[in-house]
């Protein structure tokens, strides 16, 4: 896997607020985002301008969300082209965009492909419309699916799609029937979210008010299971906890694999992160505090976070055992000079005991169980 970093653009607007949804997002006001952008494209500047030319090598662009695909694609053609004017991007980069099903057409889909758009991650979240709209997604089950039968025609051929698990009421039948149209779409890549109740969230209140039921931990874990039979069975990798990629081809996500991976990358907009140099960087959260900050400085930045080493590799390792595969121990101490096992030999007697994670052919990886409580694994290292 190459090195190089890679960019991530954040656009915080929505159609609607889903009742889940914990992002910074807000609706589509004309002057805000024309504003936005405008700032977005400032900060795309400046900010190469701050790298030394090495570090301005990229080799993936992700434009996320929000809802990138709400704004014309005429602002998508600049934004790409800001980025090729102030990165040196690699020619054979991943080139991705997250879309909303109701907001595309065939002529849109085109113009996307003609500006070097090589990946599509599609919000499908569920194929049961009562569902989309008990959750407050603003797409039905038939556009999702026209959207991804439109991609194939204007010829796309790196599709990913998103599912979300254990929805408020959500049966078993219900979820086996998701992941059944899912399949008869054979996207290259799904990424599978458990639901998450997040404190001030819509969903949040809807289940302590009791209006809702929340979702149940044994359901949840049954359905986890039926997902990873179903994807197996039909030729799918389960190569990072959430995510999935046919086997047939190299469909990981390489964006998302630098987070993963602890290779550089820079998050442009409200609310985005960057790491690069051993420094988490963090954007204000705010839009309106991001283009004033944009307008004036040039930068946006609230936080700076230097990360010692000791704390480096414990997020390293925190990150790479989210991989299926795990971590390559020998490769790991070359690296980071560091014993990996030796050093929590202790704290992991006992995961080992209730497994969680295993160690085999000189890779330490969770085991199934360990996926589904990742959180107790993790808890060690930060
Ligand atoms: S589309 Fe995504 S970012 Fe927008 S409100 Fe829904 S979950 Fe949040």
């Amino acid at each position: 896997m190459s090195a190089l970093a890679g960019l991530y653009l954040h656009i915080p607007f929505c159609h609607s607020k889903c009742t889940y949804c914990s992002f910074i997002t807000g609706s589509y006001e004309d002057l805000l985002v024309q504003r936005y952008l405008t700032a977005l494209l400032k900060e795309i500047a400046s900010t190469s301008k701050l790298l030394p030319p090495l570090a301005q090598k990229i080799d993936t662009i992700y434009l996320g969300g929000g809802t990138p695909s709400i704004i014309t694609p005429e602002w998508i053609e600049s934004l790409l082209n800001a980025c090729y004017k102030h990165f040196l991007v690699d020619s054979s980069s991943e080139i991705t965009i997250e879309i909303n099903p109701a907001d595309i057409n065939l002529e849109r889909l085109k113009y996307y492909k003609n500006l070097g758009i090589n990946r599509v991650s599609v919000g499908v979240q569920s194929f049961i419309d009562e569902q989309l709209k008990e959750i407050g997604r603003d797409h039905s089950s038939k556009e999702a699916i026209l959207a991804i039968e439109n991609l194939r025609k204007v010829g796309f051929d790196n599709i990913s799609l998103d599912l979300i698990a254990g929805l408020p009421n959500q049966t078993l039948k219900e979820w086996k029937y998701n992941l059944s149209k899912a399949l008869e779409l054979s996207p290259e890549h799904l990424s599978i979210y458990l639901l998450e109740v997040k404190e001030k969230t819509t969903l949040y209140a809807q289940i302590r008010s009791g209006k809702l039921k929340k979702p149940d931990d044994d359901l949840a874990a049954e359905m986890y299971e039926t997902l990873l039979e179903n994807l197996t069975n039909n030729n799918y990798q389960h190569y990072e906890i959430s995510n999935f990629a046919k086997s047939s081809g190299n469909f990981h996500s390489k964006h998302n694999k630098k987070y993963w991976l602890d290779i550089p990358y820079y998050g442009l907009g409200v609310s985005a992160h960057s790491y690069y140099n051993q420094v988490r960087y963090s954007n204000v959260k705010s839009t309106h505090t991001y283009i004033e900050k944009i307008e004036n400085f040039g930068q946006a930045i609230e936080e700076k976070v230097f990360l010692d080493d000791s704390e480096q590799v414990r997020e390293a390792i925190m990150l790479r055992l989210r991989l299926i595969e795990g971590i390559n121990l020998e490769e790991f101490k070359a690296t980071y000079n560091f014993d990996i096992l030796a050093t929590y030999k202790e704290a992991f007697s006992e995961l080992l005991e209730n497994n969680l994670i295993e160690v085999t052919n000189g890779y330490l990886r969770l085991t199934q169980r360990g996926i589904l409580f990742s959180n107790e694994v993790f808890v060690l290292f930060v």
